[in-house]
């Protein structure tokens, strides 16, 4: 028998109001300890009002909502209990402090205060949910922006879980022809090269179609944010265009050269879309100085590694071919428009700084997922990859019973992937990205 768990499942209190939820096959005793009505008196599924009490004291704690759902067809796939309590922090403490007392005092009962995410593991052990959706779950928990929480929500929805058991279908479809096709290859009787080149074409397409994934957005950048990198030689304006985006003195201001030393690393929301805008030390080509040499090669690595690039130097030296050439500083006196720049602004007036956005949005929609799709954390594209790979060699291998091999090797990728085998290790910490109570 497993325990059976509680917790706290709604915000910090004090609030209207609060969930207690119990899960596990006592959760219905404890519904009786506490109201003193058998489960099978009332409806399951069905707000009812009861008076909780003491079940040591007779005390009454608080009068509130109580649902019953029965297992297996709870969220967590046990008999599962919520109470609707009144949210204010001494009625929540009371309820949870009368659960934790019976837990240590009554032996007949294998009760206890639940761990961040145990509801979830639960509902992933019983079979509720997969392992991706209980990563958009978590996903969907964190979520800050509208798209995060699109694509998050496409997770726990099972979209990509849909899409892999149709991955799963055809693969398993390919070795069947694969097994036929060895069977014949025994009898002396071969059914023809079509059949064998119909398969090689099937199994590429399959691989086709799950790269085409990999071509997504990571959820990781969705999260984390489109890193953005402002560069340029000393005193273009990086920093003060950082602090116009953001809308606040996040990065150092002078005009003494060499001020940023170091990479300013700040997240902010255009469009509802996480970004992270890092300010880079000027590349400055000679420096005397180590600690600001230092700077600039730092500058050149997040020069390398980001998605977009805001180059506020001469258009003709910006270090990428797709960086957004910026002519800054429009507003002084005597200042000429850099040829063949993508825009030009003034971050002290604001002048065009709302085309910067726009530029910056559009570049960002390109990035992330679409408002059908959804993204993939590093797991997840890790076992895609390995399945394309395994898909391809499959395709490509002469020996047909080693190309059954290959196949087979596909799918115990998109069974990791399920979490159906080889996950014990990365459970762990998938669940305690959760909250206690959920
Ligand atoms: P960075 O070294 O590239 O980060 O440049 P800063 O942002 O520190 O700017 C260098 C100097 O130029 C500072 O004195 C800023 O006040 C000034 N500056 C930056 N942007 C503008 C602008 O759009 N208009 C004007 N008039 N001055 C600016």
């Amino acid at each position: 028998m497993t325990d059976t768990i509680f917790a706290l499942s709604s915000g910090k209190p004090p609030a209207g109001i609060a969930v207690i939820r119990i899960s596990g096959s006592q959760s219905f005793e404890i519904y009786r300890l506490f109201t003193g009505c058998d489960a099978e008196s009332v409806a399951s599924r069905t707000a009812h009002l009861r008076l909780l009490t003491h079940p040591a004291t007779g005390e009454a704690l608080d009068r509130g909502l109580v649902l019953l759902f029965p297992g297996p067809n709870s969220v967590t796939g046990e008999d599962l209990v919520e109470w609707h309590c009144h949210g204010g922090q001494a009625v929540v403490r009371a309820v949870l402090d009368a659960l934790a007392e019976q837990a240590r005092e009554r032996h007949d009962l294998r009760l206890r205060e639940a761990q961040p995410g145990e509801f979830t593991r639960r509902a992933f052990e019983n079979g509720r949910i997969d392992l991706n959706e209980a990563e958009g779950l978590a996903d969907l928990l964190t979520a800050e922006t509208e798209t995060q929480r699109r694509s998050a929500m496409m997770m726990a929805e099972g979209h990509f879980s849909r899409r892999l058991a149709d991955w799963r279908a055809t693969s398993l479809e390919c070795s069947a022809r694969m097994e036929s096709l060895l069977d014949f290859s025994d009898e002396d009787d071969v059914p023809g090269e079509g059949a064998e080149r119909a398969l090689r074409t099937d199994i590429r397409r399959l691989a086709e179609a799950m790269a085409a994934q990999l071509a997504l957005s990571s959820a990781e950048r969705l999260q984390d944010g489109i890193r953005v990198v402002l560069a340029g030689p000393p005193n273009a304006g990086k920093s003060t265009l950082l602090n116009a985006l953001v809308g606040r003195d996040a990065a150092i201001v002078s005009d003494i050269a060499g001020t940023t030393r170091d990479r300013i690393e700040v997240p902010v929301n255009i469009g509802d879309i996480a970004f992270v805008l890092t300010d880079t030390a000027g590349l400055a080509g000679e420096t005397e100085d180590a600690i600001e040499r230092i700077g600039i090669n730092r500058a050149q690595a997040a020069i390398d590694a980001c998605d977009i690039l805001l180059w506020l130097g001469d258009p003709a030296q910006c270090p990428r071919a797709d960086g957004i050439r910026v002519s800054a500083q429009m507003d002084r006196s005597g200042w000429v428009e850099a040829a063949a720049a993508d825009i030009t602004l003034s971050a002290l007036t604001g002048e065009n700084m709302g085309a910067l956005r726009d530029m910056l949005i559009a570049r960002a929609t390109d990035l992330i997922p679409g408002d059908s799709e959804y993204a993939l954390h590093r797991r997840q594209r890790d076992a895609v990859a390995d399945m394309v790979a395994a898909l391809q060699d499959a395709a490509a291998e002469a020996d047909l019973l080693v190309a059954a091999e290959h196949l087979r090797l596909a799918r115990s990728a998109m069974d990791r992937l399920i979490g159906r085998s080889g996950i014990e290790d990365m459970l762990d910490s998938l669940f305690s990205r959760f909250c206690i109570g959920k």
